[in-house]
């Protein structure tokens, strides 16, 4: 597992991979070095840095609510969430994908923004009432003129937070907004397919209805991203093409995932050891229990169960058992290998 686990929040592991220690840097940086100071003069050089960073972990603890509102709904439909991973997109949160029904996965998905319209409101109330209270005192440090030493850091400290506050209310809203791009892997995308989904009855028609759709967007992306860098901005027109390619990535992902779980969902443990005799040899007696810790499958389970089941608890190899009795030893590539001559149209079963 890349990235460092700090903790967690209603018992999901919160993950923060390296990369976005990255983003801290750079954020923190760029704020204390352009944005606070073209609206904040009179500051002390560490206020400015101490606000940037301040406004960073803010943004961080905003994503991690955002993914939180995920998780709670998925988990309130009984859908498991490994984790959530916080990286240089923003964030994710890992979970299953066997939503009951459309309604589920479009209130998973839409749960998200939400709690980002809800945090960016909180943050512009807070905003708005410190500025109407303080709102004299912080002219005058605008228009700087010298105050008593004694008052000038609680009053400078206090426009500080007015700047942290207004930053968070402002992009927790560019959070909300920019998540509702319909396409694959951002809440759009979801939306959009649990709509489909909801209106067709097919979840794998809507699959392909909203990865159609998130390619042209992402596609729009490349092209923006083409223009921006034709006009002279080139680490924007990098960023945008970056995000463009990502999302057509994720939409190809998405579409194998629903292709594989289709397969996958209708054959049985039993169905890969009638194909593959070699999983029935590993069946020596006394072997399972050091493998196993206690895990292990029954042949009638489904093959998509299982190696969501070896995902997410990060196994390997499973021993297959009936009656407290070892059948074989199921390895999760003779699952993928199956999985691949499945959808190659090579075995009928
Ligand atoms: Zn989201």
């Amino acid at each position: 597992m890349r990235g460092v686990p700090i903790g967690k929040a209603f018992g999901i592991p919160i993950i923060l991979d390296w990369s976005w220690f990255l983003v801290l840097v750079l954020f923190s940086s760029s704020l204390a070095g352009g944005y606070f100071p073209a609206r904040f003069s009179g500051w002390p050089g560490w206020l400015y840095w101490l606000t940037g960073i301040v406004t960073a972990l803010g943004l961080f603890g905003s994503v991690l609510l955002h993914e939180l509102g995920h998780s709670l709904v998925a988990r309130g439909f009984g859908v498991p969430v490994t984790r959530i991973r916080l990286f240089i997109f923003g964030g994710v949160a890992e979970m299953g994908d066997e939503w009951p029904h459309a309604g589920s996965e479009f209130l998973i998905a839409i749960a998200g923004p939400v709690v980002s319209v809800l945090t960016g409101v909180a943050a512009f109330v807070g905003w708005a009432l410190l500025r109407v209270g303080l709102g004299m005192d912080l002219t005058m440090l605008d228009m700087a003129i010298p105050a008593p030493a004694a008052v000038l850091p609680g009053l400078l400290s206090l426009e500080a937070l007015v700047g942290v506050l207004g930053y968070l209310a402002a992009i927790n809203v560019v959070l909300a907004v920019f998540n509702m791009v319909p396409g694959f892997p951002l809440d759009g995308g979801r939306v959009l397919r649990s709509v489909v989904w909801g209106l067709t009855g097919s979840l794998r028609q809507a699959t392909n209805i909203a990865v159609i759709i998130g390619r042209i967007v992402a596609f729009g992306f490349i092209g923006l991203g083409v223009v921006q860098i034709v006009t002279g901005s080139l680490v924007g027109g990098l960023w945008t093409i970056f995000i463009g390619i990502f999302m057509q990535g994720a939409g190809r992902a998405e579409q194998r995932s629903q292709l594989a779980k289709g397969l996958l969902q209708e054959r049985f443990v039993a169905h890969l050891m009638m194909h593959n005799p070699q999983i029935t040899r590993w069946a020596v007696p006394g072997l399972a229990p050091e493998i196993t810790h206690g895990k292990s499958v029954s042949p009638d389970e489904d093959l998509w169960n299982v190696l969501k089941r070896m995902e997410r608890n990060n196994i390997g190899t499973m021993p297959i058992m009936r009656d407290g009795q070892l059948l074989g030893i199921l390895r999760r590539e003779d699952i993928l290998g199956y999985m691949q001559m499945l959808s190659a149209g090579g075995i009928r079963i």
